[in-house]
């Protein structure tokens, strides 16, 4: 043995604690569980007792089952029953998904007449669906496409010649699934995080790229669970269409039973395809659901040859490191950043929530290029206010302008014509916006998350929008973390993320809402660095923040809030030292 030095005076029991000993001699035994033992054995009987019964007990007819598993009238059954399965689970869910977007759409009217259909659609029994639509002949002889009011037919079709046994099978799965499928998808939508949503209106991005880039990918998670089992439901709710007299692969096999009598083989035979099918949809499920899982969880589990794959695959993109010095000059010198400020002017706005009056005839004014620090204790209505100037909150009385342009109004003489979201959300590309709690698209990587607004939104090119983006990424030195999620960052690295993706769209205006405050004492001075060299880029900078010595070195405006009234403004030399207003030297002396 090594270990032969004399630890004089030392208690041998306390030499373990001697990082230098020697644990060679140490083994290893893994705890004993006496009652998983058990288990194990129970279930090692049940399965031995099942597999037994079923190839010992002659009745099962084993022999007649591989006569017909493979014969020809099985595998055509089993060709509609897939075909069927297939084709209602593609339709039942983009009509479903149709469905769960209208019923969360603002059109009372939309929503209304989805809500009915899923209510209908849910009530009635499938089997009563599919003999109503295969009776659907008998309602309406003939089917006709026309221009309504004239006598113009474009065309004009017997209803049973059109309504096939096959068509009506795939119509009332259809719609059946559609239904189901709709509630599901509203389940999802409901589930992703609001913050989401405002992060991406406050990029700007068109209300349809919210839908379909940012909050369906999102749901997903908790769509595809659920949305697995109704599919594995219609696989095998298809055998209902028996009723129709379609021979898909039960009815095939009810045929068969029929003529020899071997009832219980022959249902094997259809079992076992059921049994094969449903473990293709399971597997399925497990690869799709781990594709929308990036993002959501820190590390992914690798799939099974990934780590062989991955030894072929090309690396991604990583920026040269070098760029990362460029940091410490700043961002000053980046042309492509350099984004000419806007003049925010705020008359007399007011805005409240229900009787309680949350702004309160704001006056204020912001040069182009100006940094206002705004201050004042919680619920003051210093969010709102930020809110208002790009128009996530539409103020009741009074108006904000940029550069002359209204926040959320087109103006024409004299009068003010509210825009449509769709122009909001154009205009607001021009005010970005950083969230105290971060708001990058969890399931988008670095880079998507910063080229998504300018692609989408400024109709930058992608090689362009991806040069930007490497820019932003070597000034607020995160080049490294290009293809990262952005739950694999720290807090004050997915801030530093939030503010470049909000520059990405060259603002005029950049609003802060207490930017630092999610963040752990060491790491809001990194956040702190990036707003600082920003200020000296030209754009119009407003920050909500509790950082009073920040404030004090970056701002050229301090402005205190209170009651949703603004009781001071003016200089940081002046304010810090000599506030006019008591409230505000109260607050000041609590908070310095
Ligand atoms: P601050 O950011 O200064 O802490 P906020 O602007 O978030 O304050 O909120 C100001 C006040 O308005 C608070 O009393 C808050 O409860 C209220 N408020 C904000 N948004 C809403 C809303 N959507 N509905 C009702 N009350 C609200
Ligand atoms: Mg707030």
């Amino acid at each position: 043995m090594a270990l032969t030095t004399d630890f004089a005076g030392i208690r041998p029991d306390s030499r373990t604690a001697d990082p230098k000993q020697d644990h060679s001699r140490y083994r290893i035994v893994p705890a004993r569980h006496p009652e998983r033992l058990a288990g194990t054995i129970f279930a090692a009987v049940v399965i031995i007792a099942v597999l037994y019964s079923t190839f010992t007990n002659p009745r099962w007819g084993w022999g007649v089952f591989a006569e017909w598993f493979f014969a020809e009238p099985v595998l055509v059954g089993l060709g509609r029953t897939l075909l069927l399965t297939t084709l209602a689970a593609i339709s039942g869910s983009i009509l479903g998904t149709a469905l769960a977007l209208a019923r969360v759409s603002k059109s009372p009217l939309l929503s209304g007449l989805s809500w009915g259909y899923i209510w209908l659609l849910r009530s009635i029994p499938v089997i009563v669906l599919l003999l109503i639509l295969n009776n659907l002949g008998y309602l309406y002889e003939t089917i006709k496409i026309g221009i309504p009011f004239t006598d113009t037919v474009l065309l004009d079709y017997p209803t049973v010649q059109l309504l096939t046994p096959f068509a009506a099978a795939f119509l009332g799965l259809t719609l059946n699934q559609s239904a189901f499928f709709a509630e599901i998808v509203r389940g999802g939508i409901l589930s992703v995080d609001h913050g989401q949503l405002e992060a991406a209106a406050a990029l700007g991005l068109p209300r349809r790229r919210q839908a379909f880039r940012i909050v369906l990918p999102q749901a997903m998670r908790s769509i595809l669970p659920i949305g697995f089992n109704e599919l594995i439901g219609l696989a095998k709710s298809t055998s209902v269409v028996y009723v129709l007299a379609l021979p898909e692969l039960f009815y095939t096999v009810q045929v068969i039973y029929r003529r020899n009598l071997e009832v219980i083989p022959l249902l094997m035979v259809a079992t076992v395809w059921y049994l094969i099918i449903m473990t293709g949809l399971s597997v399925a499920q497990h690869y799709i659901e781990r594709y929308f899982s990036k993002g959501a969880v820190r590390n992914p589990a690798p799939l099974p040859f990934q780590a062989f794959f991955d030894r072929f695959r090309r690396p991604l993109p990583i920026l040269n490191r070098a760029t990362d010095r460029v940091r410490n000059t700043g961002f000053h010198d980046a042309a492509a950043l350099r984004a000419a400020g806007g003049i925010v002017r705020i008359h007399g706005i007011s805005k409240s929530f229900g009787s309680l009056r949350v702004l309160d005839d704001v006056e204020l004014n912001l040069p182009a290029g100006s940094v206002t620090a705004v201050l004042g204790p919680s619920g003051s209505g210093k969010s709102t206010l930020l809110r208002a100037i790009n128009h996530l909150e539409r103020v009741d009385e009074g108006f904000i302008s940029v550069d002359g342009d209204f926040v959320g109004y087109r103006r024409k003489g004299d009068t003010l014509y509210e825009l449509k979201e769709k122009d909001i959300l154009k205009r607001r590309a021009d005010i970005g916006m950083v969230f105290q709690s971060f708001n990058l698209f969890p399931h988008l990587t670095v880079l998507e998350n910063l080229i998504e607004a300018p692609i989408q939104v400024r109709g930058v090119g992608r090689q362009e929008a991806v040069q930007l983006a490497q820019d932003l990424l070597a000034r607020i030195g995160l080049s490294d973390k290009i293809n990262a999620y952005p739950r694999q960052l720290s807090g004050g690295q997915q801030q530093r993320v939030a503010i470049a993706r909000a520059l990405a769209l060259r603002p005029k205006v950049l609003l802060f809402d207490e930017p630092t405050s999610a963040l752990d004492p060491e790491l809001v001075g990194e956040v702190l660095d990036v707003i600082k060299e920003l200020a000296r880029t030209g754009t119009t900078l407003v920050i909500v923040t509790h950082e009073i010595g920040f404030a004090r070195e970056v701002a050229d405006t301090v402005v205190f809030m209170e009651s949703g009234r603004i009781l001071e403004a003016g200089p940081p030399a002046r304010v810090f030292t000599q506030a006019e207003h008591p409230r505000t030297r109260e607050f000041l002396a609590k908070v310095l």
